[in-house]
């Protein structure tokens, strides 16, 4: 056995997070189990570098169907019961941290409601390290005492959203939208409408951490341009709040380099 050698248990599963795609930003612990594991089952979020670590013949894309549309959460939940049952050592990677907008919460249900024993392998989660890399704190003394982390999926504008951008507005702290592309538009014009300055200054970061990885910057009201003349794409997080604007008196001294990361500010 290598030092690097990790005993994993028949019938279990694993949920891990991979981190946000760099494979030095796994975790010790996430690496050995993928070394160990039966079976991986994963989606795209993990990233390319991370991806292409896995040995072919043990690993399963549950990301997409042939067809190319996405696989229900039941049937992942399904086939991660019928792995464990055969008696295999799963691994279920996930992006990021499984229990951050991942639904290692509801797989863990799942698992406890069929009898299947599961451990949970927190990460790095893309919503503190996207930013971190682009050179944005969620938190920093002088200007953010508090951080939210929320869905940009939702309509803002339907009555029964799930996310209160009107309180969201009023605690003056950092604000990191996860799965916010699409929607950017909607959500900053609620956060405007709720009062908040137009030049809070909002930055972009997609792919945090992949080969590739793009930043596009501005403030409330400018930063749908920036998205589109960035051409920015999921998947990428949103950092709204005074935070931000820190960036640009660290970026010149920054050295972390994700392929051809280009500052868009
Ligand atoms: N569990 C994940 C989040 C899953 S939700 C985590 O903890 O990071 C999917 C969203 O995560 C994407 O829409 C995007 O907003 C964000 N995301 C995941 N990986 C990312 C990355 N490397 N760079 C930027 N955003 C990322």
């Amino acid at each position: 056995m290598s030092d690097n050698a990790i005993d994993v248990d028949p019938g279990t599963v694993y949920l891990v997070g991979s981190g946000p795609g760099d494979p030095d930003l796994l975790t010790v612990k996430a690496t050995r189990l993928l070394e160990a594991a039966d079976v991986v089952l994963h989606d795209k979020l993990p990233g390319p570098e991370i991806i292409d670590m896995l040995p072919e013949d043990r690993r399963e894309d549950v990301g997409k169907r042939a067809g190319g549309e996405r696989t229900p959460q039941s049937e992942i939940n399904e086939r991660l019961v019928e792995l464990a049952r055969e008696g295999n050592a799963v691994v279920r990677l996930k992006g990021g941290d499984s229990f951050v907008f991942g639904r290692g919460g509801e797989e863990a249900e799942y698992l406890a409601a069929h009898d299947v024993p599961f451990e949970v392998v927190p990460a790095v989660t893309s919503a503190i390290a996207a930013p971190a890399v682009a050179g944005i704190p969620v938190t920093h003394r002088d200007h953010a005492s508090s951080v939210s982390f929320v869905t940009g999926h939702e309509d803002p504008t339907k009555e029964e959203s799930a996310v209160d951008w009107d309180a969201l507005a009023a605690t003056g702290g950092t604000i990191v939208v996860l799965m916010g592309v699409g929607r950017l538009p909607d959500y900053t014009e609620a956060l405007l409408e709720a009062g908040m300055a137009p030049e809070t200054p909002v930055a972009l970061v997609e792919r945090g951490t992949w080969p590739g990885q793009q930043v596009a910057t501005g403030t409330l009201e400018t930063i749908v341009d920036a998205r589109d003349e960035a051409g920015i794409s999921p998947p990428a997080i949103t950092v709204i709040g005074d935070v931000a604007g820190t960036r640009e008196s660290i970026v010149d001294f920054l050295q972390t380099d994700y392929g051809a990361a280009e500052d868009e500010a």
